[in-house]
């Protein structure tokens, strides 16, 4: 499948339909889904109708909207009309939603067509997806390698080419890191940029929903018309939204600031990962930017913060699966602890169960100021670091994660192994800033990732600086090969 961009020009051109788009992004999933099991539902015959009915509004010279006839694929945390949405999770396997997330309604506007749900580690708690209730996705570039997570089916879904743009959730790094994994393009917008009605909770003051795309400027556009304030979700800002694209077409890296902070190359970080992010960084030096190294030194502080605020707001908004609002109705027991015991019991996944323990005792009385309180204070210490960094700078740049794609079942035994995979990503989560990973080379055949990072939001600067960097390479434009 080619790039939104090309996908569009296209279709503008006469050259191709919606149908034919929906059509070819179906055969695709058909060669490749087998092996990298992106994909936990398929819409086909929903798709080829919205398709035939774009096909038709064209015939009549009606005005189309700016996505028109473009496959997407959706995580499966993300509501939908049609089909269910099951978070990854065996509690909500048949849980069809009565109305569509925000993101979703603003997609379809445009004429954005869902070809269907991508897999996920259940709730979006995982950094590998092998936490799915549903089986693992695999990495398109090597299929004994994880996609990432918890967004791994969406990340692989666009490397794979089934579609060239993907929604996915990132609390603590769920876009950066898979999109990093898989060589494409991940977007985690500012908190508060995109609404998150609709999208289900995992932690309520981390979640955000971002695009995937092959190129910068394909999810800048996705991003622009997602974002805005939705009256359905109070935390979404009424900053107005920018032009991303314009931003990305009128990019030069001369004049810019960039930091980079030191503590991202510290401690378990991979010599030959950081080897590869150092040469894209000293690119932007070669063309004009001032590069300066800067200091984070809550760096270290990141994992466990981020840790104790996601999951003890994972306990909360997990409550509702109880068997009475959501989850299982078909039950044995008829006491009401004991059918609380029996669905959560065995419609929870390890990582899940883990987060309701966590989150419960951090929140607990005798407990609270000790842990959550205090995690919460870090929290304001670590925006400030950040703030008061970006006082001198105009992004920052880094390494996404301290190490490229692992192997299947090499960090499932020992959580806290899981958890450092998230080590880069979750201290800007943590801050609400937003940020992005592009493609910038590979360690033995897997793709490394490029973290563009900006003030909160600053999303055009951190797209303008990662569309030039991209456009000067040809990272975007490599594609693994369909296994035979
Ligand atoms: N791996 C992290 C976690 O489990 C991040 C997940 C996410 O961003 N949704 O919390």
């Amino acid at each position: 499948m080619d790039t939104v961009h090309q996908a569009q020009q296209q279709f503008k051109e006469g050259t191709v339909s919606a149908q034919e788009l929906v059509q070819e992004s179906f055969k695709t999933m058909d060669g490749w889904d087998p092996h990298i099991h992106a994909f936990l539902q398929r819409f086909e015959e929903e798709a080829v109708s919205k398709a035939q009915h774009i096909d038709a509004a064209r015939q009549k010279k009606e005005t189309l909207g700016l996505l028109a006839g473009l496959p997407i694929a959706v995580k499966d945390n993300i509501v939908t009309k049609t089909g269910r949405t099951t978070a990854g999770s065996k509690i909500l396997e048949s849980y069809t939603a009565p109305f569509n997330a925000t993101v979703i309604n603003r997609l379809e506007d445009a004429g954005a067509i869902i070809i269907g749900k991508t897999n996920l580690d259940e709730f979006a708690m995982g950094s590998s997806t092998e936490y799915s209730a549903f089986g693992p996705t695999k990495n398109p570039w090597n299929l004994s390698h994880v996609p990432g997570g918890s967004s791994g089916g969406s990340a692989a879904a666009v490397a794979a080419g089934i579609v060239p743009a993907a929604l996915g959730t990132d609390t603590g790094g769920s876009i950066r890191q898979p999109a990093s994994f898989c060589g494409v393009v991940g977007v985690k917008p500012t908190y508060g940029r995109v609404s998150r009605f609709g999208v289900i909770s995992y932690g309520s003051s981390l979640d955000q929903v971002g695009p995937f795309a092959r190129t910068v400027q394909d999810a800048a556009l996705l991003l622009s018309v997602m974002a805005g304030q939705d009256e359905y979700d109070a935390t979404t800002s009424n900053h107005a939204v920018g032009d991303y694209v314009a931003a990305c077409q009128q990019a030069s890296v001369k004049g810019l600031t960039i930091g980079v902070p030191k503590e991202f190359f510290e401690e378990g970080m991979s010599i030959d990962l950081a080897a590869v992010v150092r040469k894209a960084i000293a690119w932007f030096e070669e063309q004009g930017a001032q590069v300066k190294e800067v200091s984070l030194p809550l760096t270290s502080a990141g994992v466990a913060v981020y840790y104790l605020i996601a999951k003890a707001e994972a306990s909360v908004n997990l409550a509702r699966y109880d068997a009475l609002r959501f989850g299982p109705m078909d039950l044995r027991s008829d006491d009401l602890l004991a059918r609380y015991m029996e669905a959560r019991g065995s419609g929870f996944g390890p990582e899940v169960k883990r987060a309701i323990i966590m989150g419960t005792y951090a929140l607990s009385a005798g407990y609270y100021d000790a842990w959550y309180k205090q995690a919460s204070k870090v929290r304001t210490l670590i925006r400030r670091e950040y703030e008061e960094v970006f006082k001198s700078v105009d992004i920052m740049l880094g390494p996404v994660s301290p190490e490229g794609p692992f192997t299947f079942g090499s960090k499932t035994a020992d959580p806290l192994q899981m958890y450092l995979a998230d080590s880069l990503t979750v201290p800007i989560s943590v801050a609400g800033l937003p940020a992005l990973s592009l493609p910038c080379g590979s360690v033995n055949g897997l793709p490394v990732g490029l973290q563009v990072i900006a003030p909160h939001f600053k999303e055009a600067a951190m797209f303008a600086a990662a569309h030039t960097y991209e456009q000067a390479h040809d990272w975007w434009q490599q594609v693994p090969v369909l296994p035979q």
